[in-house]
């Protein structure tokens, strides 16, 4: 069955939620109040970098069954299926989660909805969030209106956001402890291809669903900094921590993804889901509970003012005039994701120190350039490498493991290479005559 659905939010989750939608089957509307991205989608054109996003669109706003639009009133009339993809970023100086864009949708959309319709919330908000856009949504909307607020959060990955869009490993439904009404029914219309293929499907209350995401993006959050933390501790003693990743890994309980050493974690997500899971166990009296998460983002924060000691070593003591090369700006590959992207936080923090620092990376330059002109950018790697004294890997490319490391030997003035993510072949640059430091091995 056909649903019609409206998007609101059109960044990296809701352009692909919506485009997909559209894949399933449905016909749907985009909502943004972002002129630029809504023009460039109406042109079939993705405002971001996301692989196999580009095909996905454009086959579908071809086929009529993609639209976009700024109106609020057009997509009232439209849609009776709403999902919420706005962002929910840290708020100005404090840990917790700015709710200013999701409650504006809600404000904005409930009085304009005439007819029984459902809101499904995808945005990552603090447990709390959904029962009071669900209590603002009674207040304000019309008399008769039949509105239902249910959340379904998102878990798709930057980089393989359309795989994940259209095979998730599970959905949530969170659904409100008293006046059920159909979200449920509608979430099955809206997801059938996908349920059609057995994808675990979980329904519970509102709290819940809300929690699952943090919860999720926490468990993650502290798999990267312990094995960061045992990469301070290898370091400390001579040990190699790819090795100990690898060893405990085979552990079927430990599993080795997630435990990759390096320059931390950064990203649109984890670094402000998690001091926003901190900020709301606070409000709620469980801040002991979360306490440990302070210990998480410390860890993933200091391997930052790490790496840049370990350029500053690599350079003799002093980074003042030296010249760093550094490939990767991106939070991670496959992305032009730079939202708190450690690797720029890193070039940004040697040019402080004096340098002068030249970046490259595959997809994240102009976004880069927005949030950190002062950097300067080259078009290819080895333009960003020549005359440099040391050469920082920050995102794992494929196009950076693939390197030849003979290639760059001749531009560079030191042949000195910095691993921030552990995935050079070592023995490869070394036998190129490089010397080649890795993040907690020896
Ligand atoms: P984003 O910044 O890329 O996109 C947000 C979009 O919302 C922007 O295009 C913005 O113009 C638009 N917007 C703002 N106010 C609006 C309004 N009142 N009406 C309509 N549109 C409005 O953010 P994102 O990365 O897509 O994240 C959105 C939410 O999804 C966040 O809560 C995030 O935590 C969550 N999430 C993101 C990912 C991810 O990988 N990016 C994954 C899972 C969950």
């Amino acid at each position: 069955m056909t649903c019609r659905i409206a998007v609101f939010g059109t960044g990296y989750l809701g352009a692909t939620h919506a485009a997909c939608m559209a894949e399933l089957g449905h016909e749907v509307l985009g909502v943004d109040v972002d002129a630029a991205k809504l023009a460039k989608l109406e042109a079939g054109e993705v405002p971001f970098y996301e692989p196999g996003l580009a095909e996905v669109l454009k086959r579908n706003v071809d086929s009529g069954r993609l639209r976009f639009t700024s109106s609020y009133e057009e997509a009232a009339d439209f849609a009776d299926v709403h999902f919420i993809g706005v962002g929910t970023p840290q708020r100005k100086g404090d840990f917790g989660a700015d709710l200013t864009y999701v409650n504006a949708v809600v404000d904005q959309l409930g009085p304009l909805i005439t007819r029984p319709s459902v809101i499904f919330g995808k945005s990552t908000v603090p447990v709390g969030t959904a029962e009071a856009l669900a209590r603002r949504l009674d207040a304000f909307s019309r008399p008769g209106a039949e509105i239902e607020l249910a959340w379904n959060p998102e878990f798709l990955r930057e980089g393989f956001a359309v795989e994940d869009t259209l095979h998730p490993d599970r959905m949530v439904l969170g659904l409100r402890k008293t006046g059920r009404g159909r979200a449920e029914e509608v979430a099955r219309q809206v997801y059938k291809k996908l349920l059609d293929e057995e994808i675990p499907f979980i329904i519970t209350d509102l709290s819940t669903a809300e929690l699952v995401k943090t919860a999720a993006n926490a468990f993650l959050a502290t798999k990267i900094s312990f094995i960061n933390a045992m990469s301070e501790v290898c370091e400390a003693a001579g040990g190699d921590v790819t090795t100990l990743a690898d060893a405990i890994g085979y552990d079927a309980r430990i599993g080795r993804r997630f435990l990759n050493a390096g320059i931390g974690f950064g990203g649109g997500c984890l670094p402000k889901d998690i001091r926003a899971f901190m900020a709301r166990a606070g409000e709620i009296g469980a801040d002991e509970a979360l306490t440990f998460l302070r210990e998480v983002d410390n860890i993933n924060m200091r391997r930052r003012t790490r790496t840049v000691e370990l350029a500053r070593e690599a350079v003799g003591g002093s980074l003042l005039g030296a010249r760093v090369a550094v490939l990767g700006a991106a939070f991670k590959p496959n992305s032009d994701d730079v939202r708190d992207s450690p690797a720029l936080n890193i070039a940004g923090q040697i040019q402080l120190q004096g340098a002068s620092v030249s970046v490259y990376d595959p997809k994240a330059i102009e976004n880069s350039r927005r949030i950190f002109p002062t950097l300067s950018y080259e078009s290819t790697a080895v333009d960003a490498c020549k005359g440099a004294d040391v050469v920082l890997v920050l995102t794992e490319w494929s196009e950076f493991r693939e390197m030849d490391p003979r290639a760059l030997s001749n531009v560079v003035r030191t042949k000195r290479i910095i691993d921030g993510r552990n995935c050079l072949d070592r023995d490869r640059w070394t036998e190129a005559g490089w010397g080649y430091r890795g993040m907690g091995r020896s």
